[in-house]
């Protein structure tokens, strides 16, 4: 149910604008403490720890043993290159997470100079009047000016979890005793659950009771990614792996030709070579800058886990009014049993027919409404001629019965001057308004025929009734009241204009939509035709009693091809996210009110909305839609599924890039030949592995077929047996390119240090071919060539120009140990080194001509 109450704070001020200004200054702002941000220097440190800087380091120190001091150096001075990627990158990181955490940070709804503000809970100040609402944080501690029906958890605070219920000062005399004075007060950080409030604030940031035991609540929570528990543990084994690899090399080499500390270092250059630091970076920095991607989309990330689940929801739960439609009511048709007027969009007069229908509905609404039935039925009040706001000036609001889960209507009792019994006005669901009228069966199914003539054409429906009370008779409930029906209105709310595009899109990528609404079910119906959710004549509906009734049994049978949910009660959400989970989906579920937090908790990703919803339902939320509109979650799913893809693309190029290079080192030590790598050229290649996979690899665009393939197995593994045995196999084939070109000019007796170079150079062409291949696992080269991508001309640049320098520059080729090449020679070996993913292309280029393209997964 969306939220129909909200304090209103009439005849309030508020502090001015200067005076909030000054007490800023004065006071500082109202947090508890600044969000920390990892500090230069401990990110500095978390780099230095890594292990790729501890070997790095110890090769040096063998090369200062060897006396080979230009060397050490050299391998000295990468560290602080290695160091400053790595900082970078974590900057990067953080940036990203400080941007998210800007956008989630709370805000405060607030009366200054009589306007309400909406505005970040960091500026509230000592003295703001706060309007606050069911399902809203307190940002500060404050005194109640008003409250109704108020009821607060405080248990962050008290620990004890049985909500309190709270009264404005000035309805309860002050008190000297503590625990009454709490009662009226607001404590920053607390929930409330009930009821809507005015409240001054008296205390902010540290030094409110929360700030005072100095706890204070995560707006993004990071959390631990199924993908990363995998990439852990695919770390620890290839690690183990490496481990022992590298023992044996060192051991090998020491007792072949004898020389431990040589031995020592062909076994720390393999070291280095299978490390494999870049799976953890990749993730973390594909992840925060994948939230952060999406939250320029209008889509904030609070739990970065749920981008993974993106690109696997099979089905989306989304709430109609608000979601799917614009939320901008206006009043289209008004009936009573005299006569029915169309309205067009500037109507100016109102047949007397219907008077009596506006008055009441506008009797029976809030006088600053926030619901937008309310508002467009007081905006069609204030255009007409009649002036009700005049004519109603003296009555007097003396009880209201607020909409409720067991009776959809609101009701207000008028006490008019020179009447003698007091006005009682009420509008709501049809349905409600037929019980209060006691209509008769034939009546009721006469009033919901009228009802659905008005619903067929997507108007929303609601039934006016009046009814009257002798003063001070009110009764608790309306329902004891007997109602007469006064007429109907219907309220017109347009579709969003992406919404029909987005859907399509949505059905396009194996993802079922399903509205879940309060509505009428006619209304819900039409409006699901209109958005596309379902062909013609098959939309099929189940509504909240029904549910009720339903065993889990047959709701889940039933649940397969029901596409509208209505007059669905929030508590019920739970229990469809529930049965479409028992069912196999991967649900991702909106949701706005205080009920709606359960569900969203359990949906395996839940939606809050940021412009309508409650700080409850956010804080449950996976995803906050910053825009609240339906094709915002589109585009998420869109980047989602790019997001996966490209984490997978990076994680296959780094597997195979890792088999050259580790083949490389090894196959010398175990065949007698003199090595090939040493730890200065694995520190080069680690130069362009790194930037390739953090800049390029993320920011690679989607494939074209991203949203016209299914939604992702979610327990398919990111190393997947397929993606792992065909990057081993592009790595092999990297792999015989470079250990071909070795071993030949080693056999054509060209000596050591050319063939070291003539590999070196292959190598290089096969990590750049691997890249580029790997950008795009279902369009060939020349389409992935066209697709843009900004740091791929400086990556595969940089790798060209410093190859070239290694090899031309006589200082460089000294350190590197390589002789001197003619170009023919370095651009042959290059061409074999590239040519060895030619097998791939050939491969993407064979599956996109067969009848199910798709990437290679
Ligand atoms: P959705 O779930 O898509 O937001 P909804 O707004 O109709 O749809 P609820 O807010 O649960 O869902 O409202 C349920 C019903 O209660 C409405 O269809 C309407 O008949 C009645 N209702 C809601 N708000 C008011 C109101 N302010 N005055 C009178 N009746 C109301």
């Amino acid at each position: 149910m969306g939220r129909s109450r909200t304090a209103e704070g009439a005849g309030r001020r508020g502090l001015s604008d200067d005076e909030a200004r000054a007490r800023l200054q004065e006071d500082g702002p109202n947090e508890i403490a600044a969000t920390q941000t990892r500090s230069l220097w401990r990110t500095a440190w978390e780099v230095v720890r890594e292990p790729m800087l501890l070997l790095l380091l110890a090769a040096g120190a063998i090369y200062l043993l060897l006396g080979d001091m230009k060397e050490a150096l050299v391998l000295l001075l990468s560290v602080f290159v290695v160091i400053g990627i790595s900082i970078s990158q974590n900057r990067k990181t953080d940036r990203a997470l400080a941007a998210l955490r800007d956008l989630a940070s709370p805000r405060a709804l607030v009366l200054r100079e009589g306007r309400r503000l909406r505005i970040p809970s960091r500026e509230v100040v000592r003295g703001d009047l706060l309007l606050l609402s069911e399902g809203d944080r307190v940002p500060a501690d404050s005194r109640l000016a008003e409250a109704s029906d108020l009821s607060a958890d405080e248990s962050l605070l008290t620990g004890e979890s049985v909500p309190v219920h709270k009264t404005a000062a000035n309805d309860a005399p002050r008190t000297e005793n503590p625990e009454e004075d709490r009662r009226s007060r607001l404590f920053s950080g607390t929930l409330l659950v009930s009821g809507c409030a005015v409240a001054s604030v008296e205390a902010t940031g540290p030094r409110t009771e929360i700030g005072r035991i100095g706890r204070s609540l995560d707006t993004i929570l990071a959390g631990r990614t199924r993908l990363q528990d995998e990439t852990d543990r695919v770390v620890r084994r290839v690690a183990l792996v490496g481990a022992g690899l590298c023992l044996i090399v060192a051991v090998v080499y020491a007792v072949t030709r004898d020389s431990w500390l040589d031995g020592l270092l062909a076994g720390l250059a393999l070291a280095m070579a299978l490390l494999p630091e870049e799976f953890p970076v990749v993730l973390t920095i594909f992840l925060a800058i994948g939230a952060w991607r999406i939250s320029r989309r209008q889509v904030l990330t609070r739990h970065l886990p749920a981008i993974e689940s993106l690109g696997a929801a099979t089905v989306l739960c989304v709430d109609k009014t608000g979601t799917l439609t614009q939320n901008r009511m206006s009043v289209r048709r008004l009936s009573s049993s005299r006569g029915t007027l169309e309205l067009d969009r500037d109507q100016k007069t109102l047949p007397e027919a219907v008077r009596e229908v506006v008055e009441l509905a506008i009797l029976s609404s809030r006088a600053d409404p926030f619901d937008p039935m309310e508002r467009a039925i007081r905006e069609l009040g204030s255009r007409l001629p009649v002036d009700f706001e005049r004519t109603h000036a003296d009555w007097k609001a003396v009880a209201e019965f607020p909409l409720s889960r067991t009776l959809l209507a609101t009701t207000f009792v008028w006490r008019a001057p020179g009447r003698p019994d007091d006005v009682v006005a009420c509008k709501g669901a049809p349905e409600a308004i037929a019980e209060l009228c006691r209509l008769s069966e034939e009546q009721s199914n006469r009033l919901l025929e009228q009802v659905r003539r008005l619903a067929d054409d997507g108007l929303r429906v609601l039934g006016v009734a009046r009814s009257s009370v002798p003063p001070h008779a009110a009764p608790q409930d309306p329902r004891a009241l007997v109602f007469e029906l006064v007429g109907l209105i219907g309220l017109a709310d347009p579709l969003r204009p992406t919404v029909a595009a987005a859907i399509q899109e949505c059905h396009e990528a194996g993802v079922r939509v399903v509205m879940i609404t309060g509505d009428y079910p006619v209304t819900a119906a039409n409006i699901a035709r209109q958005a596309g959710l379902a062909p013609p004549g098959e939309v099929s509906i189940i509504t909240g009693p029904e549910l009720q009734a339903m065993d889990e049994e047959t709701l889940r049978r039933r649940i397969g091809s029901t596409n509208v949910f209505a007059r669905v009660a929030p508590e019920q959400k739970l229990r469809l996210v529930r049965a479409f989970q028992a069912a196999g989906q991967v649900v991702a579920m909106t949701g706005d009110g205080v009920n709606d937090a359960p569900a969203l908790k359990a949906a395996d990703m839940g939606i809050a909305m940021g412009q309508r919803g409650t700080d409850v339902a956010r804080e449950a939320a996976d995803l906050v839609l910053l825009d609240d509109d339906f094709s915002s979650i589109v585009e998420a799913i869109r980047l989602g599924r790019r997001i996966f893809d490209n984490v997978r693309k990076a994680v296959a190029y780094i597997l195979a890039i890792h088999v050259p290079i580790a083949g490389i080192s090894l196959a010398p030590v175990l065949l007698g030949w003199p090595l090939a790598l040493l730890p200065l050229h694995i520190v080069f290649l680690e130069l362009i592995i790194d930037p390739a996979c953090s800049l390029v690899f993320e920011a690679e665009e989607p494939e074209a077929d991203v949203m016209r393939r299914p939604p992702r197995d979610p327990d398919e593994p990111l190393f997947s047996r397929r993606t792992v045995t065909l990057a081993l196999l592009q790595g092999v084939g990297a792999l015989t390119a470079v250990l071909a070109v070795y071993a030949s000019a080693l056999k054509f007796g060209r000596g050591a240090e050319a063939a070291r170079a003539m590999a070196f150079a292959a190598l290089i062409a096969s990590n750049l071919g691997l890249i580029l291949t790997n950008r795009s696992w279902s369009s060939r080269l020349r389409t992935s060539l066209r697709s843009p991508n900004a740091a791929l001309p400086w990556v595969v640049g940089g790798a060209l120009v410093m190859l070239g320098a290694t090899l031309a520059v006589p200082e460089l080729r000294e350190l590197f140990r390589f002789a001197p090449l003619p170009a023919s020679e370095v651009l042959l070996c290059m061409a074999a080194g590239f040519a060895s993913v030619l097998w791939f292309e050939a491969l993407k280029a064979n599956r996109s001509g067969s009848p199910a393209p798709g990437p290679i997964q």
